[in-house]
């Protein structure tokens, strides 16, 4: 069976012309022939900034680039026809399609309206700092671009939880909406400020029945449409995890395909933060490996400081590695982003190793690390940035050698501060298998490392061509594989480096 490799198909800055849903079409026979399985896709409806919103800031579920709402029909990235035309493409040539979206807020309401809200600390959400008093705000969306079609859904301040923004006295803070579903915010497993229900724009209220019904009637639309394969729900971390549950079964049920479900819960310091997600939601529901990829970005800082040894440490991919979503980057931590921590260019190509050529998890490919990047920004500091990102030159290697050997056992030689190593030992009946890769963040490195008696007298060479000697591997299949100084080398047979391109 073909291992699982996600490519997240765009980026933060990737040009609002339209032309993601196209490029995905063109792309997708070259994607498939490397190796990528499935794209996670951004959000494809309609943004409250319209052609120009990267999708995070939900107006509309129901549009997907049809209607004249926002300043536009299409989406940033074309529209509806052209996205249903690039999925059909993605899926003739066998790659699956995670939707992207956003359940948690609501933004561009098309109209204010009065609500009882109270203020609450915002560095502590349970705490009230005022009595029930009314303001005005954005909270009313009637869709007058779409009219009535697919829904006539009304959204207004029963269907959300809290505001930040009362327009009539011009104030912002955290506003609770006082409604009938609950005093204060939804129940979550996160502590974090208190309660971390509350992230930005018209929080939606998950406690009123009609809500989940509207979302749930969305969920059966969208998979009847667009036929995608799976979800990638953003900021599952504000969310209650009940609200979640309820909508899988319901989506799952809808299909008889598996759907794949991988959740954004941004915590990169407490692996255990994600361990309660993962039991709150009995599983249903995977996540991204936010600690490993904190794990990566810090060992791209510390260079040879960093003691590999501990790489994997307080990752959720070494404590649950069947529902751990493994990346380097992505839209929100790449430079200029909310959550800047780019990997270092050096670490990308180790770090890329350490997702794909090992056996626990499902590793994400992200769009400037194959493509390459190219924008400018203000960052914190008030100044215009410009941003180059390379191709990790090293990745389009990586994927196929993932796509074409994870047969066979592995074993891990992390057992030198600067210098760790594993081994994938490949099958007797697959002459083509078994290979060997040793990372080094300080000097040349070099690695004993046994792939087993039934690759013995087997000759190894670097597939990325770091190195030009050939290896000889002794009667237990062992040699020392050397490594060049900050960087990695992937040893693998003659036979398969030779034939590497056509098979
Ligand atoms: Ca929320």
């Amino acid at each position: 069976m073909t291992p699982i490799t996600l490519a997240q198909f765009f980026h933060w800055y990737y040009p609002a012309d339209g032309s993601l849903w196209n490029q995905l079409k063109e792309k997708a026979p070259e994607l498939a022939h490397q190796g990528i399985t499935a794209v996670w896709l951004p959000p494809a409806y309609k943004g409250a900034s319209g052609g120009y919103s990267v999708g995070y800031d939900t107006y509309d579920l129901f549009d997907l680039g049809e209607f004249d709402q926002k300043g536009s029909v299409r989406t940033k990235y074309g529209t509806k026809a052209d996205y249903l035309a690039a999925i059909e493409a993605c899926h003739k040539h066998g790659i699956k399609v995670i939707a992207d979206v956003v359940f948690n807020h609501k933004a561009g309401a098309d109209e204010a309206e009065k609500m009882l809200v109270r203020k609450v600390d915002p560095t502590n959400r349970k705490e009230f700092i005022s009595d029930p008093f009314e303001i005005e705000a954005w909270t009313k969306f009637t869709f007058p671009g779409r009219g009535k079609q697919y829904s006539d859904f009304i959204w207004d301040h029963t269907c959300f939880s809290g505001i930040d923004w009362a327009k009539d006295i011009e104030e912002s803070g955290i506003f609770s909406i006082q409604n009938e579903f609950g005093e204060g915010w939804e129940e979550l497993t996160e502590e974090e400020l208190g309660n971390y229900d509350y992230l930005m724009s018209a929080d939606i209220e998950f406690r009123n029945p009609h809500v989940r019904e509207e979302l749930k009637k969305w969920g059966r639309w969208y998979l009847e449409l667009t036929k995608v394969d799976g979800f990638r729900l953003d900021a599952v971390k504000h969310m209650s995890p009940k609200m979640i549950n309820e909508w899988a079964d319901y989506v799952q049920a809808i299909t008889k395909e598996h759907l794949f479900i991988v959740g954004e819960y941004w915590n990169i310091h407490r692996v255990e933060a994600l361990q309660h997600y993962v039991d709150a939601t009995s599983g249903r529901v995977q996540l991204f490996d936010a600690p490993l990829h904190q794990n990566f970005y810090v060992a791209s800082r510390m260079g040879k400081d960093y003691d590999l040894q501990h790489i994997f440490d307080n990752s959720l991919v070494s404590i649950i590695p069947q529902l751990a979503v493994t990346l380097v980057d992505n839209h929100d931590t790449q430079p200029l982003q909310e959550l800047e921590s780019p990997v270092e260019a050096w670490f990308k190509p180790i770090a890329y190793a350490l997702i794909l050529l090992r056996q626990a998890g499902t590793p994400c490919v992200f769009y400037p690390a194959l493509y390459g990047a190219h924008y400018k920004d203000q960052g914190d500091d008030g100044q215009e940035h410009e941003i180059w990102l390379s191709a990790v030159e090293e990745l389009p290697a990586m994927i196929r050698l993932r796509k074409l050997l994870s047969e066979g056992d592995q074993h891990d030689y992390f057992d030198h501060p600067n210098c760790i190593g594993w081994v994938r030992t490949g099958t007797v009946e697959n002459e083509l298998s078994g290979f060997a890769v040793v990372v080094s963040n300080g000097s040349d490195g070099w690695k004993y490392m046994e792939l087993g008696t039934h690759k013995a007298g087997r000759k190894m060479v670097d597939l990325l061509g770091k190195n030009s000697t050939e290896i000889e591997l002794n009667d237990k299949g062992g040699a020392e594989f050397p490594c060049p100084a900050g960087n990695l080398s992937i040893w693998v047979t003659k036979e398969l480096a030779q034939n590497f391109s056509s098979l």
